[in-house]
């Protein structure tokens, strides 16, 4: 009967139409959220094409191998670890002891580690690693103390021997603790002009 068959007919182009734009918007769909999960360009194509190929099948196997963060997703935990990180390098501690101290001091209070040293020009606080004070470019390593003392010595005729000061007393749970290698890494606090 023609009447049956112009329905038959419509349904079927009704059906062609709906089929064909769910299948655009699968495409599109894989395509933009591979976009937002790298920024590859032969990874989003990649990932439309088989959506495409492979249809609803294609798309679940998108689903499963796509990356499991987004960018905005990954750029956030970056943020949060990074964030974590200067949280944990803002609180410095004690090498010797892990007690909280603070950038300005030089030594540490409770344990007598040194932490840090003054330039020789300027005074600002150094890393004892540091052999270039970054603030007036002051080569740190130039003038050993012992030739910076010999030289004072020979200005002004000392009356007596330079002694120096014994440094002071170490804890002695340090010492307990056998940490040898520490303590040549941190030298003990002595209180000596360069
Ligand atoms: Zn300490
Ligand atoms: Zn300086």
């Amino acid at each position: 009967m023609p009447i049956d068959n112009n329905l038959l007919l419509t349904l079927a182009v009704y059906g062609g139409v709906i089929v064909a734009v769910f299948w655009v918007a699968m495409v599109l769909w894989a395509y933009r959220d591979m976009r937002a999960r790298s920024r590859d360009g032969l990874a989003q194509i990649f990932a439309a094409a088989v959506v495409a190929v492979l249809n609803i099948p294609g798309l679940f196997i998108y689903i499963l191998m796509r990356p499991r963060e987004t960018l905005s997703e990954a750029y956030e935990r970056s943020l949060e670890e990074e964030a974590l990180l200067q949280e944990i390098e803002e609180k410095p501690t004690c090498p010797g002891c892990g007690h909280r101290v603070k950038d300005e001091w030089q030594a540490c209070p409770f344990c007598h580690t040194r932490l840090k040293k003054p330039c020789r020009h300027c005074q600002s606080l150094l890393e004892l690693s540091w052999n270039l004070c970054p603030y007036c470019a002051t080569d740190q390593s130039r003038y050993e103390p012992s030739e910076n003392a010999s030289r004072r010595a020979g200005h002004v005729q000392p009356t007596h021997s330079y002694q120096p000061e014994p440094p002071p007393s170490i804890d002695d749970k340090w010492l307990a603790s056998g940490n040898q290698q520490n303590q040549q890494d941190y030298p003990q606090y002595v209180d000596d002009e360069y």
